[in-house]
Parts: structure tokens; sequence; C-alpha cells
């Protein structure tokens, strides 16, 4: 549930970062990199998440279609949405075969099992249960990529700072716990991605606009409350019976159009209130939601570096995208969740820019 790199942001309070002298920072921002690809090299698998067969190298797999990228990238660059977190440590400017990528399966399988889904040609019209299935085959993919890192994270931690030993523990239980769900739902997928099998998941929202978006977004989340504040995920239950429910969101920009839409496994009946709720707004108010629920629960996101700065800068989208779930323990009184659904709250959503609306079309 906690964006990428929460970890990180413990005492790195902005402030703090803008008055720490470059030449250190610079220090800083080489140990945290070291600190990442040591923790991707010691997460490294032996064998294929997909075909289980022992490859020596790991296809660097785009999260989101490289098509995506090439319609809003200027000289083959985009901005990574760590821009608007404000991490001096991370690189947020990213040449467009860098960003956003994970090693999890190798090349054959990479150039073969997104095919239907990663054609823009296949976007004429609505796309089929096999283009769905392979977007949360990907989804997961990315899920299982990022936990596998996040456990060896906390190894790595635990190893410097011993007395954090009992917090490495507790957090890889956690994450032991979400891996087992993420991979149930992977297996799903890939058995679903290999045809269309009709109604296993369920696109309750789909739109082709006619202009292009400036930003680029395929992810899952796992939504807190709904429009009228009923629980959806409760991300702090730990019964195991209590499984998230992931909905996935995808905005993929074409050359002369964009293409926005969600859907959720058809099993999952958490979401049917929420669905309900969205089918009656407006058409521009779907719009601003989803780009509310995007900048809100991911940090996943690309922009085209033609989005003005005064966008990138406006204060309440870079608070709105530095929410986080992690550390809000201030007051006792108030259960964890209850804080949880005034910060998700989405009646909030028309308080940011909407990238999505025609105002900021790319063309
Ligand atoms: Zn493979």
């Amino acid at each position: 549930m906690e964006k990428d790199f929460d970890f990180l942001k413990v005492g790195m309070d902005n402030d703090i970062t803008n008055n720490i002298p470059k030449e250190i920072l610079i220090g800083y921002k080489k140990k945290i990199n070291k600190f990442l690809s040591t923790a991707r090299k010691e997460s490294k698998l032996q064998k294929c998440f997909y075909c289980k067969e022992e490859k020596s190298s790991f296809c660097n797999s785009h999260s989101i279609p490289g098509f995506c990228l090439k319609n809003i990238a200027t000289d083959g660059n985009v901005y990574y949405s760590n821009k608007l977190n404000n991490i001096p440590f991370i690189d947020y400017e990213k040449g467009v075969n860098k960003s956003g990528t994970f090693q999890l399966i190798c090349r054959e399988c990479d150039g073969q099992i997104f095919q239907e889904y990663e054609n823009p040609d296949n976007y004429d019209k609505e796309p089929t249960p096999q283009m769905l299935a392979q977007i949360a085959m990907k989804n997961n993919l990315k899920k299982i990529s990022k936990r596998l890192n996040e456990y060896s994270l906390y190894d790595i931690l635990a190893q410097g700072a011993p007395y954090m030993s009992n917090f490495k523990d507790d957090m890889q239980q956690v994450e032991k716990m979400d891996l087992k769900e993420d991979i149930q739902d992977f297996e799903k997928a890939k058995r679903l991605s290999k045809k269309n099998w009709e109604d296993e998941y369920y696109l309750f929202y789909y739109e082709k606009l006619d202009y292009v978006v400036p930003i680029a977004f395929q992810s899952s989340v796992a939504l807190v409350v709904d429009l009228e504040g009923n629980i959806i995920n409760d991300i702090y239950c730990t019964k195991e019976t209590h499984r998230i429910e992931d909905l996935h969101i995808c905005v993929f920009p074409l050359k002369e159009s964009s293409i926005i839409m969600m859907f959720i496994d058809s099993k999952h009946k958490r979401y049917r209130k929420f669905y309900k709720q969205f089918k009656k707004l407006s058409h521009e108010q779907k719009l601003a939601l989803v780009n509310y629920i995007i900048f809100l629960y991911s940090e996943d996101i690309f922009f085209s570096k033609e989005i003005p700065d005064e966008i990138l800068e406006n204060q309440k989208l870079i608070n709105v995208a530095q929410q986080t779930s992690m550390f809000m323990t201030s007051d006792r009184s108030i259960s964890a969740i209850e804080e949880a659904k005034t910060i998700y709250d989405l009646n909030k959503k028309n308080d940011i820019p909407n990238l999505l609306s025609k105002e900021y079309k790319l063309r």
C-alpha cells in the first residue's frame, strides 16, 4: 500500500534537504543509489517468473507500453513522478528506455506475453478480455518485483542497523503475506492472458479522448474508500481473510487521442458501490476523479516535459502526491483507518489541476 521509496522519506523533510549543501546531497544520493541497486541484485531470481526457466539475465520490462511514453516524450525524455516528491536523491528526468522498469521475466517472454495490449493498433475499439488480462498480469509482476526489492532492502537495512531487526522481521512478515496474494493474482492473470475468456475482468470505465493527455500511467491501486467514505480496503487490517482488492487504471496517450480505462477482477465485489457512484458522475468529473486517484495513490506517473512548471509546482498537487499511509500515528485516539478515510477522501478531487482535461492537452 505504501508508495515507492516511502522508507527514504523518513527524516528527510524538504526544508531539511533544501538546506543541505549540494556536495553532501550528491554523496548521499550515490549511497542511496548503491543501496537500491544492491537490493535489486539481492532480490534477483534465478528463474524467469513467467516461463520458470533458468536465465542468466532478465529483461528490463517497462511498466507501461513504450508507445505511450514515446507519444508524450520530448527528445526521447519524460519526467518520472519523483519530480513531485522532491526527493533530491533520485533522478526524475529519465530517457524513455530507462523509465519505470522491473526485472522479473526473460527477454523472450517480455517480447511475447504482452503483445496484444502493447500494440497501439489494438486501441481502435474497446480492449479485449485478453488485453485486460495482460495489463493485470503486468501490474501484478510490477507489484511482485517491488515487494521482492523491499524485502531485501529490509535485510540490508538491518545489516547496517542491528537495532532495527525487529522492525525488519515485522515488515518482512507483511511483505510475505502480500506477496502470496500478488502471486495468486498473477497466476490467474497469466492463465487468462492466453486467450479471450469473457467476464473475468470487469471494465467499468473506458473512454477514448480526442486529444493527447500529457501523462501516461498504468498500475493497480487499492482504494481505501469510495466516494461516500465507505471502506473498500482496510489497509491496516491484518486478518488474512481481508484480502486487498485492486483497481487497475490505465492512461494511455496515443498519437492523436488517449485511452482512459479502469477495471477490476470481477470477483472483487467490494468495488460495487464505487463503480456505481462513478458511473453517475459527469464526463469531466470522471476524468477529475481518475486524475486525483492516480496522484493520491501512486508514484508511477510519467509526465511530458511540456507540462508548464507552474502546474508541477502547484502546492496542492504536491501535497496530494506526497500523501502517505505509512507514518500516521500522530493521534492514538483516532484509529488509523479513520485517519486514512480523511486522507483518501475522494471528494477533494477538484482541488488539484486535472491533467486529463482538455485544458492541458499536448495536441
Ligand atoms: Zn521467460
